[in-house]
């Protein structure tokens, strides 16, 4: 089974949940913060019956933090030199981060397959971070999160109920 949020109605669905949650985790820090492992079991289950490859917004809209060993890793698997890789495809953002030059993704296809998924970048093997632990440290930014993908959308929704 598939989620059935359209990643187009998220940033409006977000705008009227969002006050929802904020107050949600005021009134239940202490509750979210030891309760890791029922995040992790509620993230599983919603990206199971996920299909990335209907969305492939993270990969349109969101860059990706570039590290050296990501660098590292990409270029030998392209058969390119480090600078050639970070020539063509990475440049320095407003945060000193390396990102790509363009968005989407320049190894996104039609199809939302990622061409170098098996050396993809440590930044999107870790999304959308709702199974990272002390997921409490990172529940406003999975608010922000909420606006690009219907993962995190619908694991914000769950956890009201834990
Ligand atoms: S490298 Fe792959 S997973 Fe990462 S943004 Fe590009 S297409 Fe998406
Ligand atoms: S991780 Fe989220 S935004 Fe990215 S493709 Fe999957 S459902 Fe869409």
């Amino acid at each position: 089974m598939h989620t059935k949020i359209d990643y187009k109605t998220l940033p409006d669905l977000v705008l009227k949940n969002q006050g929802e949650w904020i107050q949600f985790f005021k009134k239940n820090r202490k509750k979210i913060e030891a309760s890791d492992l029922k995040i992790h079991a509620i993230h599983q289950r919603i990206s199971d019956k996920t299909n990335c490859l209907e969305c492939g917004n993270c990969c349109r809209s969101l860059g990706p933090r570039i590290t050296d060993k990501d660098v590292e890793r990409l270029a030998k698997a392209l058969r390119m030199k480090a600078v050639d890789f970070i020539a063509n495809y990475l440049k320095v953002d407003e945060d000193e981060d390396m990102v790509f030059k363009s968005m989407p993704c320049p190894f996104l296809g039609t199809d939302n397959y990622c061409a170098v998924y098996e050396n993809r970048p440590k930044a999107c093997r870790e999304y959308p971070h709702t199974d990272r632990k002390k997921f409490y440290q990172i529940y406003n930014l999975s608010i922000q999160n909420a606006s690009t993908c219907p993962i995190v959308y619908e694991v914000l929704e769950e956890i009201k109920k834990i």
